[in-house]
């Protein structure tokens, strides 16, 4: 296939769903014991809603949406830092426009803003820089969010303010790693999990390998995916197929961009620019053993934290409570539904976000909202 219409022809659609069925049928999945396949990057489960996907697999196969949304995933205490930082005098502060909204404990990025923070909203790492160049007399911040996918080229930057010198540019990072969450779901004796979809751009940069725990430790199927509707029908079908054939095993259904051995610059440019923190706070998950990054000393120059002494710090395990009747933690988790959450649609709407799973389009919350499930609780599902 060339064109992106290949990846969305209806008769391919229906062609596929009709063996997930049979497959299916033949697990003996049924509504009220259902295959559990979780995708867990938040990409996957903007599409699966976008494309309708939930409703037209059959019952017997149920979406878990996993914790790969970097915004949902991100604690108000590293909103208040961001804030701390961005009201500091002469401060730029830039960052990707969907951390904007997420709310702190007392404002959210965007309210910083209405209030005088010289806040600005960037596409890369790299219109940092260029802020930072045309403004020497201004220390530049750029808020390092995301996962693997966005970590090597925040460490480009790095490496390129580095090379020029530049003295007032640093990278606040919350860089975080996806391998380490998926190790914490398997072991929480709560989850229900048959396979997972994996992440196709965090795959790009990290390959496949990453992910032999699961099936080695586990015994569960992981089917590495792209994003077109096609590409995940087949990838659930993959994973249907192994677990009625009784394997588990990595496999890649989006080979066509992701190598089995990922990318080697962009690996080089991480292992040169940062290192494992010891834990790290995920909201709904807590803190999570070597699962962010930190900046190495020898780049401590670009490193926001050592600059200013603000940030999470090592060895600092900070809890800040969620917005009363929150129930992010229990839908990042799989534990219910964004449409169980009392606050779904009447507290928390995409407009006036409660909880960052409505914040980002790839959270689970948001993406129920957008593609027609606006009902509140007690007329939902
Ligand atoms: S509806 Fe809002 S508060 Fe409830 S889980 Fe979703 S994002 Fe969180």
């Amino acid at each position: 296939m060339r064109y992106v219409e290949e990846f969305r022809d209806p008769k391919a659609a229906k062609a596929l769903l009709a063996e997930i069925a049979r497959v299916t049928d033949e697990i003996g999945a049924t509504k009220a014991k259902p295959v559990h396949i979780m995708e867990i990057c938040g990409g996957h489960t903007h599409a699966i809603f976008r494309y309708g996907l939930d409703r037209l697999t059959p019952e017997g196969v149920e979406f878990i949406h996993g914790p790969g949304c970097p915004v949902c995933v991100l604690p108000m205490a590293r909103v208040d830092e961001c804030v701390q930082i961005a009201e500091q005098p002469d401060v730029i502060f830039t960052t990707f426009g969907d951390a904007m909204r997420v709310p702190g404990t007392k404002k959210s990025l965007l309210q910083a803003k209405a209030d005088g923070a010289d806040i600005r909203m960037v596409y890369s790492p790299l219109d940092a820089l260029e802020l930072a160049r045309r403004n020497p007399d201004k220390e530049v911040v750029f808020f390092g969010l995301g996962f693997e996918t966005t970590t090597p080229s925040t460490a480009l930057s790095i490496q390129q303010a580095a090379a020029e010198g530049l003295t007032n540019f640093s990278v606040f990072c919350n860089h975080i790693t996806v391998p380490p969450p998926i190790k914490v779901l398997l072991d929480d004796p709560h989850m229900v999990l048959d396979g997972f979809v994996g992440p196709g751009h965090v795959s790009m940069v990290i390959g496949t390998h990453p992910y032999d725990f699961i099936p080695e430790d586990y015994g569960k199927p992981i089917v590495v995916a792209g994003f077109e509707p096609l590409d995940l029908l087949q990838s659930v079908l993959m994973v249907l197929r192994q677990i009625r054939d009784g394997r588990a095993e990595v496999e890649n259904q989006y080979s066509r961009v992701v190598p089995e051995h990922g990318n080697p610059v962009s690996i080089a440019a991480m292992e040169d620019v940062y290192e494992k923190r010891p834990s790290f706070a995920w909201r709904g998950l807590g803190e999570i053993d070597e699962s962010g990054l930190r900046i190495r000393d020898k780049y401590a120059a670009f490193d926001t934290e050592a600059k200013m002494g603000i940030g999470y710090g090592a060895e600092v395990a900070r809890e800040v409570e969620e917005p009363e009747g929150c129930a992010c933690s229990q839908v990042m988790t799989g534990r219910i539904k964004p449409t169980g959450c009392p606050q779904y649609g009447t507290g928390c709407t995409p407009e006036m976000p409660l909880g960052a799973l409505m914040v980002s389009s790839e959270g689970a919350c948001a993406a129920y909202y957008q593609y027609g499930q606006r009902r509140p609780v007690e007329t939902a599902e």
